[in-house]
């Protein structure tokens, strides 16, 4: 698997499809390439299990049209900042040569998906040292992105998903271990089992296009600003 536009960081099946599915759907409906690295296979999760996680992530996959995605298979729980998780994802980083990278925001509840931001953050720039020897050439892409894991998010960009919108939510759908089942009472139940949860991802949805002026939207947040090059790209961005 060679280099492609954008590189998604999702900690486990199923984040990035949340935080960034519309807007990775809406990425390759335009043409662009795009590849998923799971960080962990989700073998700790509360329900399901790593081989049930990965049919649902192959399900998953394919309908958001990615062709290229790949586990870090870094054990789920223990996503640390530590040397050798850089490594690990600086061999990703340099494999796929991304202009762009997808990563959550740190600002949510479960440690490995604060720690991802970290981890990726850091590799990212170690990734562009050529004394990093990994036999691969050095890539430092051109930025980083944040997608939300947590309804509390102030975006600074917001991407118009109303025509991937159902995409996504179909990809989210094919996570069944992890989501509300009617007819499985006996599960233990998280907070992704919630039976309304599904309804709030719609609602978080709704208010990020609302912010724009359109029916669905992804928002992400950039700490750095976005450069305008030419005054004219003013333009194009409104
Ligand atoms: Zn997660």
């Amino acid at each position: 698997m060679g280099p492609v536009d954008v590189l998604v960081f999702s900690p486990h099946p199923d984040d990035a499809e949340m935080g960034c599915g519309g807007t990775i759907a809406a990425l390759i409906g335009e043409g662009r390439s795009v590849a998923v690295c799971y960080l962990t296979r989700g073998e700790m999760g509360t329900r399901g299990d790593a081989e049930t996680r990965a049919a649902e992530t192959r399900e998953a996959m394919k309908i958001l049209g990615v062709g290229a995605y790949v586990y870090a298979d870094i054990p789920d729980a223990h996503v640390f900042n530590d040397a050798h998780n850089r490594e690990t994802v600086v061999r990703m980083i340099r494999q796929f040569q991304p202009r762009l990278i997808l990563a959550p925001y740190h600002l949510t509840l479960h440690p490995d998906h604060v720690q991802t931001t970290a981890l990726v953050n850091d590799a990212a720039y170690l990734s562009g040292l050529l004394k990093i020897d990994t036999g691969q050439p050095r890539h430092r892409p051109a930025r980083i992105m944040y997608y939300p894991l947590h309804p509390k998010f102030d975006p600074t960009l917001v991407v118009d998903i109303s025509s991937t919108f159902k995409q996504k939510m179909d990809a989210i759908r094919a996570y069944r271990s992890q989501f509300h089942d009617p007819s499985r009472p006996d599960m233990p139940q998280t907070l992704l089992s919630a039976q309304d949860f599904l309804d709030r991802l719609e609602a978080q949805a709704r208010h990020f296009g609302s912010l724009i002026g359109r029916s669905y939207g992804e928002g992400f947040r950039t700490d750095l600003p976005l450069p305008v090059g030419e005054a004219r790209e003013l333009l194009q961005i409104l």
